[in-house]
């Protein structure tokens, strides 16, 4: 019988898992793909000879014994590829010297907390406790929630039964509300610096967990690399990849998705649709918008959104060693500031001196990361100079900020480059600019469960991107595009099969 024809929106992760996964399990693939270049969000850039890294800032799942290890073995993804580890997921420094280290090891981490503040003992064992809860976790790879019995949700219940409760506690306060437990305020800063304090405790405890058995690391060569290894695992695994295709309606007949059509004309017919772009994007754009699940109308009118991010990259002729120990740091400005639209008290900055291949001998790759406002850039849209000058702003307030925290930067600098919201909405097409998608509530997850992964109304339309697997990710999007072909599979009576090369 001839193989299903499946045509794969979007080279993101999430499009490249859909199809690698598709052609294991006997479809004809296609992927259509707008850019040049395959990796959408998990990308980089190079700019006279440095590799701008516009994406991992740690891989979970990037050693073996983390059940996401697997996932990305079967994508081809981590064979023979080094992995660089941090010791301490985030420094925070004050105004006044002091410093901060969250290290990833739970037991370290006390003992500096502790030393840092003896009076907040309190807290500080409170949270050590949490991260103990979850020794050993990680996030489990099986059937997606669709093809879930309740036996499976039973026997998943049962795997967490340790976790669950503290699962769902951290997952209602944020680490910005937990910081405000501490008497001291490095501490309290350090910790809704590391990874935001609008972010559920959850995320924090979860990135610490796999970095302190070093199964979250920084794969050398960076993103761009590690989306390509995937486009070639899929290659070698016979799929077809379309580039400067963009795809501008999906085609139906009869309640069925019946193919696509491209932004040239061109009509490709298929058997299967497989959206692995923006979830806005697809339903209101690529179909007629009048389409939703109740789960999607929700998010999509009132989700709660990760704000997106503006990038600043140094290209710089020197290796900061200071920041070899973590994998960020972040330090208070003497004189706050108010850069695109916000106040900023804390200028972060990450240096990628650690893996070679990113610049040239004896440089380095620098960046610091702000938190964005979509409005502010989205009103800089139509006017080019405005927009550019903002970014000068920015460059420069970022430069002044890193050389006086280490002197000598500014002169050393060869290279920059700032991305905006309007960068990654522009390259992904993603909502908002964001790179992430929804920080979900329990109390959304108790009312709908999960994000569908399929479109009411149209058979053979599968929606796979990081946006049905919040609150996003690489693992997310793999998974993503493992769990529509696995539902894919179910609904044409075959066994799913995943294999590794
Ligand atoms: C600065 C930054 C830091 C990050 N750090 C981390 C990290 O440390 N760890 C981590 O796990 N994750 C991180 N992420 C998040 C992660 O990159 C994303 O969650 C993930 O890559 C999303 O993958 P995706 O395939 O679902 O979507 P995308 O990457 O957005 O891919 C969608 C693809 O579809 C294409 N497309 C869209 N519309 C069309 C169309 N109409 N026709 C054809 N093609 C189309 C786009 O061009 C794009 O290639 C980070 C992201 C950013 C930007």
């Amino acid at each position: 019988m001839a193989e299903k024809r499946i045509a794969i929106i979007g080279a993101g992760i999430s499009g490249l898992s859909a199809g690698c996964y598709g052609r294991m399990n006997g479809y004809e693939t296609t992927i259509f793909e707008s850019h040049a270049l395959p990796g959408g969000l998990c990308t980089a850039w190079t700019r006279q000879g440095y590799t701008f890294d516009g994406c991992i800032h740690w891989l979970t799942g990037s050693a073996p014994g983390d059940s996401l290890y697997a996932l990305w073995e079967e994508l081809g993804a981590v064979q023979g590829r080094k992995m660089y580890d941090h010791s301490v997921f985030w420094r925070t420094v004050g105004a006044d010297g002091r410093s901060f280290s969250l290290y990833a090891d739970p037991d370290r981490l006390e003992a500096h907390m502790k030393e840092l503040s003896p009076a907040d003992a309190e807290p500080i064992e409170q949270l050590i406790e949490w991260i103990r809860t979850f020794d050993g976790f990680s996030m489990p790879v099986g059937k997606p929630r669709e093809l879930m019995s309740g036996f499976d949700g039973l026997k998943l219940a049962f795997r967490m039964r340790r976790q669950l409760s503290t699962l769902k506690r951290l997952s209602t306060i944020t680490t910005g509300e937990f910081a405000k437990r501490f008497q001291d305020p490095l501490l309290a800063a350090g910790l809704a610096e590391a990874i935001g304090g609008h972010t559920p405790l959850i995320g924090l405890v979860m990135t610490l967990i796999p970095m302190a058995r070093k199964a979250a690391g920084f794969p050398a060569g960076g993103s761009l690399e590690y989306a390509r290894a995937i486009e070639r695992r899929y290659v070698s695994l016979g799929g077809k990849i379309c580039y400067g295709a963009r795809v501008t309606r999906i085609l139906e007949a009869n309640g069925k998705a019946i193919g696509v059509e491209l932004a040239d004309g061109t009509r490709v017919e298929a058997d299967v649709v497989i959206s692995a772009a923006d979830l806005r994007a697809t339903l209101n754009s690529l179909l007629d918008g009048t389409r939703q699940h109740e789960t999607h109308h929700v998010l999509l009118e009132a989700g709660k959104l990760y704000p997106p991010c503006i990038q600043v990259s140094f290209g710089v002729k020197r290796v900061l060693h200071e920041l070899d120990e973590c994998l960020g740091e972040s330090f208070k400005l003497r004189d706050p500031m108010r850069l695109a639209g916000a106040d900023v008290e804390w200028i972060n900055v990450k240096s990628y001196g650690f893996d070679p291949s990113l610049a040239p001998e004896g440089c380095s790759v620098v960046t610091s990361i702000l938190t964005a406002d979509w409005e502010f850039w989205n009103r800089l849209r139509e006017d080019r100079a405005a927009y550019e000058a903002e970014k000068e702003t920015i460059a420069a307030a970022c430069t002044e900020a890193i050389d006086a925290r280490y002197p000598g930067f500014k002169g050393a600098i060869e290279v920059s480059d700032v991305a905006t919201p309007l960068t990654f909405a522009r390259y992904t097409g993603n909502w908002k600019g964001t790179f992430m998608t929804w920080m979900l509530s329990p109390e959304f997850q108790k009312q709908h469960g999960y994000v569908r992964k399929t479109v009411p109304g149209i058979d053979n339309l599968y929606i796979a991107s990081m946006w049905t697997v919040p609150p996003g990710g690489l693992p997310g999007a793999a998974m993503a595009g493992r769990e529509v072909v696995q539902i894919l599979c179910a609904n044409d009576g075959k066994r799913f099969v995943a294999t590794k090369p």
